[in-house]
C-alpha cells in the first residue's frame, strides 16, 4: 500500500514543480501569487521525506497511515498561508483513517474514507462549505463520484478515477463562484470570473492518485511507470 502512496506523492510533487507558475498564475488574479510557490515547497520537502525512507512497521495499513501522517506535518511546517495547514490536515487526517480502516476493507472503499477524513479536517480548520470557492468545490464532488463509483463495485483505479474527473469538473465551476472564504474573498464580486487556485491543486492532486493508482498492479507493487 506504501507503493501506490510513495508513488501518488512523488508524480503529485513533479506535477506541481511543472504546475506552479500556473498555480501562481490564478493565485494572481484572486489571491496573494503564492499557492504555486507554495504546493511546490511543500512536496519537495515531501518528497525529501520518501527519499528518506520508510516508516517501520509489519501492518501495510500502519506503514502507509505512518507515511500520510508525517507527510501531513510536513507540509504544516514548510508551508505558511492557508493551503498548507489545510492540505497538511487533510494528509494526517486520511492518514489516520488509513491505519484504522480494516484489513478486509475494498481498496476503492478505503480511499473514499480516506477522502471523506480529509474534507472533514479540512472543514473542521477552514470552517468553509462547499459553494464558497475553495478547494472543497473539487474534493467534496470527487468524493461523492468516488461513493457511487465504490457503491458499484468499481475497484480503486475506477474509484480514483472517477474522483480525478469530479473534481477536474468542480475545479472548473468555481470560475463563476463568488468567493466567501480565504484571501479571495477579500476581493468580493472581483473574484467571479476565475477559477480558485486550491480546487485546482485539488485536481491535480487526485489526478496524480488516479495515475499512481492504474500504475499498481492487483498485487500492490508498483510498476515501473507508476512513478
Ligand atoms: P493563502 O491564501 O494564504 O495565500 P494559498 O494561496 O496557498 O494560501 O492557498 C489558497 C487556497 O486555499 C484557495 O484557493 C482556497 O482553495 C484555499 N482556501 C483558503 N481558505 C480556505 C478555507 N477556509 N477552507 C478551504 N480552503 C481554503
Ligand atoms: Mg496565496
Amino acid at each position: 500500500m506504501i507503493d501506490v502512496i510513495d508513488a501518488w506523492l512523488r508524480l503529485a510533487a513533479d506535477r506541481l514543480h511543472e504546475q506552479a507558475p500556473a498555480l501562481t498564475a490564478l493565485d494572481q488574479a484572486i489571491g496573494d501569487g503564492d499557492h504555486g510557490t507554495n504546493m511546490d515547497r511543500g512536496f519537495s520537502a515531501i518528497r525529501a521525506l520518501i527519499d528518506a525512507g520508510r516508516p517501520e512497521g509489519d501492518e501495510p495499513r500502519v506503514v502507509a497511515g505512518a507515511r500520510l501522517r508525517t507527510a501531513g506535518r510536513t507540509l504544516i511546517s514548510t508551508v505558511g498561508g492557508a493551503a498548507g495547514p489545510l492540505y497538511g490536515t487533510a494528509l494526517m487526517r486520511a492518514g489516520a483513517a488509513v491505519a484504522e480502516s480494516s484489513p478486509d476493507a475494498d481498496a476503492g472503499a478505503a480511499v473514499v474514507a480516506a477522502l471523506d477524513a480529509a474534507i472533514a479536517g479540512i472543514q473542521q480548520l477552514g470552517k468553509a462549505m462547499p459553494g464558497e470557492k475553495t478547494m472543497l468545490d473539487a474534493l467534496v464532488p470527487a468524493a461523492e463520484a468516488g461513493r457511487t463509483a465504490a457503491a458499484a463495485e468499481m475497484d480503486a483505479a475506477g474509484v480514483t478515477a472517477a474522483m480525478a474527473e469530479a473534481a477536474e469538473a468542480g475545479a472548473l465551476a468555481t470560475i463563476p463562484m463568488l468567493a466567501t472564504k480565504g484571501r479571495a474573498s477579500y476581493l468580493g464580486e472581483r473574484s467571479v470570473g476565475h477559477q480558485d487556485p486550491g480546487a485546482t491543486s485539488s485536481t491535480l492532486l487526485l489526478r496524480a492518485l488516479a495515475d499512481a493508482t492504474a500504475g499498481v498492479g492487483a498485487d500492490g507493487d508498483a510498476s515501473p511507470d507508476a512513478a
